[in-house]
C-alpha cells in the first residue's frame, strides 16, 4: 500500500478556520503514531506546473495567486499556502497515475479542492486538484472516463463548474454527496437515504477508468459545518466504496473536517481520517 506524501504539501497557515493546509502532516504523524504506516510505503512525486493548473483555471488568477497579488481560498497571501498548492495537486496527480498503471487503490492526504472553480478560488480551495489531475490524464490518453466521487459534505461547485467550462460531461462522471446531503433536513426534504444515494453513484462509477474518491470528514454527525452521518455510517460509506472499487484504479483522499477538541485539536477529524485508512486496510488485506 502506498501513499503519496511529501512535507511540502503542507504549510502552517494555522490562524485559518479550516485546518487543510496543515493537516497532511498531522494526519501522517497520527497515522504514524498508531503504528498504521509499518505496512505502507511513503511515495515521493513531483509537483504540477503552472501550465496544469491554467488548464482548468483562468491562467491569470493562477498567476496572481502563485505571485502573492491575489488572495488564495484561505483569503490570504500567505507564501507557504502558495508554494504547498503544486504539491497538493501533484500528490493527487502521481497517486491517480500509479492507481491507473496498476489498477490498484492509494492514497493522497490532500484536502482543499472542490469549491474552487475556473475563475475563483472558493471555500477553503484555491486549486481544483481533482479536475487538474482528471484532465491531465485524460489529456494524455491514460484514461478515457474518470469518476470523481465526492463524500464532503459540501457540494463540489467549482468540480461542476469546471466541467461545464470545459465541456467534459461526458468524460467526467461527478457525484458530489453535498448536492443532496448539505444538512440533515436537505436530505430528509428530498426523501433521500444516503446508502441509496451511494449505491447508486458508485454503479455510475464503475463506467470510469479512474475512481477519485473524497472521503470527506465533515458529514459527521457533530461537524460544525456537517451533520449528517454517524462515525459508523462513515466507516460503513469507506467500506462500501472500497470493496466495490478493489481491482480498480481508485485514490482517495481527505476533504474537509472541522471539528475541535477543547483544547482545539483536530483530534476528532484525526480519528475520522484513521477510520477511512483503516477501512482501506481491511479492505485491501481481505482476500474475497
Ligand atoms: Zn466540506
Amino acid at each position: 500500500m502506498k501513499i503519496f506524501y511529501r512535507p511540502e504539501q503542507v504549510a502552517s497557515n494555522t490562524a485559518a478556520y479550516s485546518p487543510s493546509a496543515y493537516k497532511p502532516k498531522q494526519v501522517m504523524d497520527d497515522w504514524q503514531a498508531q503504528g498504521l504506516l509499518d505496512v505502507i510505503d511513503i511515495e515521493s512525486f513531483e509537483p504540477v506546473s503552472r501550465a496544469d493548473f491554467k488548464r482548468v483555471h483562468n491562467p491569470q488568477m493562477v498567476d496572481d495567486v502563485l505571485d502573492l497579488k491575489r488572495r488564495n481560498g484561505f483569503r490570504n497571501v500567505d507564501a507557504e499556502v502558495a508554494a504547498s498548492l503544486p504539491y497538493t495537486s501533484g500528490s493527487l496527480l502521481a497517486a491517480a497515475r500509479w492507481a491507473l498503471a496498476h489498477r490498484a487503490n492509494t492514497c493522497s492526504p490532500t484536502s482543499g479542492f472542490h469549491h474552487a472553480g475556473y475563475d475563483e478560488p472558493e471555500g477553503y480551495c484555491t486549486f481544483n486538484g481533482l479536475m487538474v489531475t482528471a484532465v491531465k490524464l485524460l489529456d494524455e490518453g491514460r484514461a478515457q472516463r474518470i469518476a470523481i466521487l465526492d463524500c464532503d459534505v459540501h457540494y463540489g461547485n467549482g468540480t461542476d463548474d469546471i466541467i461545464a467550462r470545459l465541456g467534459l460531461q461526458d468524460r467526467i462522471i461527478h457525484h458530489s454527496m453535498g448536492q443532496h446531503f448539505e444538512t440533515r433536513e436537505q436530505a430528509g426534504a428530498e426523501g433521500i437515504h444516503f446508502e441509496a444515494w451511494l449505491a447508486k453513484a458508485l454503479t455510475e462509477c464503475a463506467a470510469a477508468d479512474l475512481v477519485l474518491y473524497q472521503a470527506g470528514a465533515d458529514p459527521h454527525m457533530d461537524d460544525p459545518l456537517g451533520g449528517v452521518l454517524t462515525e459508523g455510517e462513515m466507516f460503513g460509506r469507506d467500506v462500501a466504496v472500497f470493496r466495490a472499487f478493489r481491482r480498480k484504479a481508485l485514490v482517495w483522499n481527505l476533504a474537509g473536517g472541522y471539528q475541535r477538541d477543547t483544547d482545539g485539536s483536530i483530534e476528532p477529524v484525526l480519528r475520522l481520517h484513521r477510520n477511512t485508512l483503516v477501512a482501506w486496510m481491511s479492505v485491501s488485506t481481505h482476500q474475497s
